[in-house]
C-alpha cells in the first residue's frame, strides 16, 4: 500500500496543471524529493490524444503564470479565426500577436509532463486507476498495479474518467460527439491536383472557382462553420492550419454538443464531407477518429468530500468544445481549493462548485453555456446570418468581454490571494 497526500488521476492538462498550481502556489504541500504528490497516468508519453490542439489566449495566460513558454512546443499560428455560417462571417484578430496557436497534443502533453516532473512531482506512466473508493479519513483508489492511499484525490482523468463514473455513478451527463481528420494542407493538395492535370499549381487554381483560389489565403486561418446547426446538429465544422512531425498539414472536425439529440439528423461525417468537398478534399480518403468530449453545465457536480474533479471529467466548453485551456484554469482552483484544505484539515470540498462557477473561468464557462443554448436552439437561417454576419462588431465585442480573456482575470485574482497575509503567512509557516 502506497501512502499519498493528493493523488492525481490523469495526466492529461488539468492533472499535470493541478500539480503544477500546487508546486507553485503551495510550495509545502509539493516539496522537492518527498513524494507528497503522484500523479497516476494509463499511457506512456507521448501518447496520443485526439484533439485539434488549439489553444486560446486564456492557455498562454496560464501557462505563463507557471513560468512556461508554450512557444517551446512545436507549433503553427494561426492570425486569424473566422466564425462562419456558409462561408461567410466574422473575423478575429488579435493585435501583434497570433489568434490561436495549434500544437499537437502528444507534444503538448510530453512537454507538460516533463515541466511537472522537474518541479518535484512525481508521475507514474503505465498505471491505470480502476476504481476509487472514498471512505472517512482517506480515499484507496485500485490500480491494475495494486492499491494507493490519498487524503485527497483529483479526478483528471478526461471525459470517460472512472473518477467521476466512481463518484457520480447515476448523475446526467452532457457529452458532445466530435470527429476528427488530418489532411495535407490545401497547398499540398492543389500542388497534388495540378500534377495530376500537369498543369503548374498557380495554372490549376487559376482553374479553380473563387472560393477555392481564396483557400491558399485561408492557409493562415483557423475557421468555424456553423451551417450545421440547420440540420439539427449543434455545433460547427472546423479546419485549422497544423503540423504532424514538421510537415504543414490542416486539422478538420465536426463538433456536436447533442443538445438537438431529440431531432433528426444527418450522420455526423456528412456536414465534415460536405465542407472538405467544397475546399477540393475527399473525406472517404482520410482516417476519421472520434472522441466525446463531455461539457460544462451549471448542475454538473464537481466533488464530494476528499475528491475533486477537474478538466473535461468537471466539464468543457459546450459552445465550442474548447477544452485545453479550460482544462489548465480548472487545476489553478483545484490546486487552490486543495491547498485551503490542507490549511484548514477539512476535506469536505463543499463549496468547490460554488466557488469554480464564481470564478473568471466559470463566468466564461456559464457565458459559453448560454451561447450553446441559443446560437445552436434558435437554428433559423435569418438568426445565424443575424448573429455571424450582421452583428459582427456585437458579437466581437460579447465574446471578447464574457467568452475569452478569463485568463488574465482569473491570474490576477489567484495573484491577489497569494499575497494576502493569511496565505503567506500559511506558507512561510510550513516552509
Ligand atoms: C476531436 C477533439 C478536438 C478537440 N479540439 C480542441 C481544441 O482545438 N482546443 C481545445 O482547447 N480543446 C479541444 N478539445 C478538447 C480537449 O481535448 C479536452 O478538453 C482536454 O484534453 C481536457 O483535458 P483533461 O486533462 O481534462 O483530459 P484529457 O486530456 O483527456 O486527459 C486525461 C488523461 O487521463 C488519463 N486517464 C484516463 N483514464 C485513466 C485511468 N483510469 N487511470 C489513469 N489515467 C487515466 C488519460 O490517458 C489522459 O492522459 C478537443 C477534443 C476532441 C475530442
Amino acid at each position: 500500500m502506497r501512502n499519498y497526500d493528493i493523488l492525481i488521476i490523469g495526466g492529461g492538462p488539468s492533472g499535470l496543471s493541478t500539480a503544477l498550481h500546487l508546486a507553485r502556489d503551495f510550495p509545502h504541500l509539493a516539496p522537492h524529493g518527498a513524494s507528497r504528490i503522484l500523479i497516476l497516468e494509463k499511457e506512456r508519453y507521448p501518447r496520443p490524444k485526439l484533439c485539434a490542439g488549439g489553444l486560446v489566449i486564456d492557455a498562454e495566460i496560464i501557462l505563463q503564470r507557471l513560468g512556461l513558454d508554450v512557444g517551446e512546443v512545436p507549433h503553427v499560428d494561426a492570425d486569424r479565426i473566422h466564425f462562419d455560417f456558409e462561408a461567410k462571417g466574422l473575423n478575429i484578430r488579435v493585435p501583434k500577436r497570433h489568434a490561436l496557436r495549434v500544437i499537437r497534443r502528444d507534444e503538448f502533453d510530453n512537454w507538460l509532463a516533463v515541466k511537472t516532473e522537474s518541479r518535484g512531482i512525481e508521475i507514474r506512466q503505465g498505471v491505470a486507476v480502476k476504481k476509487i473508493h472514498p471512505l472517512d479519513d482517506c480515499i484507496i483508489v485500485e490500480t491494475d498495479q495494486g492499491d494507493f492511499h490519498a487524503r485527497v484525490v483529483v479526478g483528471a482523468d478526461g471525459s470517460n474518467g472512472v473518477t467521476r463514473r466512481c463518484i457520480f455513478p447515476h448523475a446526467m451527463v452532457n457529452t458532445a460527439r466530435v470527429l476528427e481528420v488530418i489532411t495535407p494542407e490545401y497547398s499540398v493538395i492543389a500542388r497534388e491536383r495540378s500534377d495530376r492535370s500537369n498543369l503548374p499549381a498557380h495554372e490549376e487554381i487559376a482553374t479553380l472557382p473563387a472560393s477555392r483560389v481564396a483557400r491558399n489565403d485561408r492557409q493562415r486561418g483557423a475557421y468555424f462553420d456553423f451551417f450545421p446547426v440547420l440540420t439539427n446538429i449543434a455545433g460547427y465544422v472546423w479546419d485549422f492550419p497544423t503540423q504532424v512531425n514538421g510537415e504543414a498539414m490542416r486539422c478538420w472536425g465536426i463538433y456536436d454538443t447533442n443538445i438537438l439529440a431529440n431531432e433528426r439528423r444527418p450522420q455526423l461525417k456528412e456536414p465534415l464531407a460536405k465542407e472538405m468537398a467544397r475546399l477540393g478534399f475527399d473525406l472517404n480518403h482520410y482516417e476519421i477518429k472520434g472522441h466525446p468530449i463531455r461539457w460544462f453545465s451549471p448542475q454538473n457536480q464537481m466533488s464530494v468530500p476528499r475528491v475533486l474533479l477537474v478538466g473535461d471529467a468537471a466539464g468543457a466548453d459546450p459552445f465550442l468544445g474548447e477544452g485545453i485551456s479550460i482544462a489548465l484554469g480548472y487545476g489553478a482552483l483545484a490546486a487552490h481549493e486543495i491547498g485551503e484544505a490542507f490549511q484548514r484539515n477539512e476535506f469536505s470540498f463543499n463549496g468547490y462548485r460554488r466557488r469554480v462557477i464564481r470564478s473568471a473561468l466559470g463566468h466564461a464557462l456559464i457565458a459559453r453555456w448560454v451561447l450553446a443554448h441559443i446560437v445552436y436552439l434558435l437554428k433559423w437561417k435569418w438568426f445565424q446570418i443575424l448573429i455571424w454576419r450582421i452583428l459582427k462588431p456585437v458579437v466581437i465585442l460579447l465574446a471578447w468581454v464574457f467568452v475569452l480573456n478569463w485568463g488574465k482575470r482569473m491570474s490576477s485574482t489567484l495573484e491577489r490571494f497569494s499575497k494576502s497575509p493569511v496565505y503567506s503567512t500559511h506558507v512561510q509557516a510550513n516552509r
